[in-house]
């Protein structure tokens, strides 16, 4: 067993760091209060390669491991993770799901943009009363011939409004159940699809979030991503790699607030000393130090199996549910060693509270993965 990461790895890692620190860090703030979505930044980071890290170079992407991908993930996520839900949301859904079950010509015609961060995508699975339960969808994508007619409402989505392409699930035929729902490529500006306003939310303020409206759209035959019914396997395969994304989101948000709580520690003083040296301070700094080490630990397995070709379904979903605990107990720790200052915003560590806790609701709460889990303890 090997803990040693490579040369690339390290590079990648800093590289990461670096950009957060200098291109993330000034503004995070100011684009949090205001709701602002992380544009110039985003674009950059596509220009870098953050965009399609994993994706083939003959498609424009990285090449690289996802391995790779958990350690930028993290560094990203340790200054904005409003940045790193779309590096995500990019990386590991749409890019991987158009490479692995797409056809040549949506790849060419997709992937070879999306990978360069030319344009981002979304993705759309959760509607107003899908979500947990993904089955129950009732937006429908009508057979027509040579093309889909698609109607129905899509909830909370991510990139809603700076999105080009859209990977939309439907139900084609209800009485096929979940066989019967297809996943397809929706572009910005096609007849009768709307963007609804932007989610008002308690974290990653910077993400755009919003309603998609689709009222017979009609979406052309090529765009439906692999055989007729496969959609539902599609979005299930797909978050199951997400997942991945979102724990090291989580990590990087547990580490970004704990690496904030060891240099507060070790400048604020109180009864005449630094206010690392009360005991009380130092066991909170070890229980998150050691949490985060056993969530990164988590993550990284998580990545190794899925660059081995292992199933990694168990181990993401369990690196997700922990990790994502760890950021919520982490951050709330946090902000307590900062006392009064850690409630205001000058100190980001309140920021980093409300981020963290959205990965435990999307991609499929923590509830969620405990019944993946369990499911495939009692297989
Ligand atoms: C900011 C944000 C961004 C998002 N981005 C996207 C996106 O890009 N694309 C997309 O498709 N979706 C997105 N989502 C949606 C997200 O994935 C869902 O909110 C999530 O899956 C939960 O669904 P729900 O909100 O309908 O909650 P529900 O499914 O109604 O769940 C409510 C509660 O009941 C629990 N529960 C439900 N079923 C069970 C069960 N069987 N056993 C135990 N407990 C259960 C849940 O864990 C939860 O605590 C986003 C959501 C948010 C808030």
């Amino acid at each position: 067993m090997n803990f040693q990461l490579t040369e690339e790895h390290l590079a990648v890692q800093a590289a990461a760091r670096e950009f957060a620190q200098t291109e993330l860090l000034p503004g995070v703030i100011e684009r949090d209060e205001h709701q602002k979505f992380p544009a110039e930044q985003i674009k950059k980071m596509g220009e870098l390669g953050f965009l399609g890290m994993m994706v083939d170079p003959k498609y424009n992407g990285g090449g690289m491991d996802t391995i790779s991908y958990v350690l930028a993930m993290e560094e990203i996520s340790k200054v904005d993770a409003s940045a790193s839900v779309v590096m995500s949301v990019n990386n590991s859904l749409v890019c991987w799901g158009i490479e692995k079950y797409g056809n040549e010509e949506q790849k060419q015609k997709y992937l070879t943009k999306l990978a360069t961060g030319e344009i981002i995508g979304a993705f759309c699975l959760s509607e107003p009363e899908a979500g947990s339960d993904a089955t129950s969808q009732r937006t429908t994508a009508e057979d027509k011939g040579d093309y889909y007619l698609l109607n129905g409402t899509k909830n909370w989505i991510t990139n809603g409004s700076s999105a080009s392409v859209y990977i939309v699930i439907a139900q084609t035929d209800v009485a096929k159940g979940h066989r019967g729902i297809n996943a397809l490529i929706v572009e910005r500006g096609m007849e009768g699809f709307e963007i609804g306003p932007k989610e008002n939310k308690l974290g990653i303020r910077g993400s755009d979030t919003h309603s998609l409206m689709f009222t017979d759209v009609k979406v052309p035959k090529e765009n439906r991503i692999g055989e007729d019914g496969f959609g539902f396997k599609f979005a299930m395969s797909t978050l199951a790699g997400g997942r991945i994304g979102i724990a090291s989101q989580a990590l990087g948000i547990a580490s970004g607030a704990y690496e904030l709580a060891v240099k507060y520690s070790k400048e604020r003083k109180a009864f005449g000393v630094e206010i690392s040296k009360h005991q009380a301070i130092q066991f909170k700094l070890a229980d998150m130090a050691t949490n985060i080490e056993a969530a990164r630990l988590l993550c990284l397995q998580a990545a190794y199996d899925k660059d081995t070709h292992a199933d990694y379904g168990k181990s993401g979903a369990m690196a997700k549910l922990f990790a994502s605990k760890v950021a919520m107990d982490t951050t709330i720790e946090a902000v307590q060693v900062h006392g009064g200052y850690g409630f205001v915003k000058e100190y980001h560590v309140e920021r980093l509270m409300r981020d963290a806790k959205i990965t435990q609701i999307y991609e499929g709460t923590s509830e969620i993965q405990k019944i993946v889990i369990s499911r495939e303890l009692l297989k």
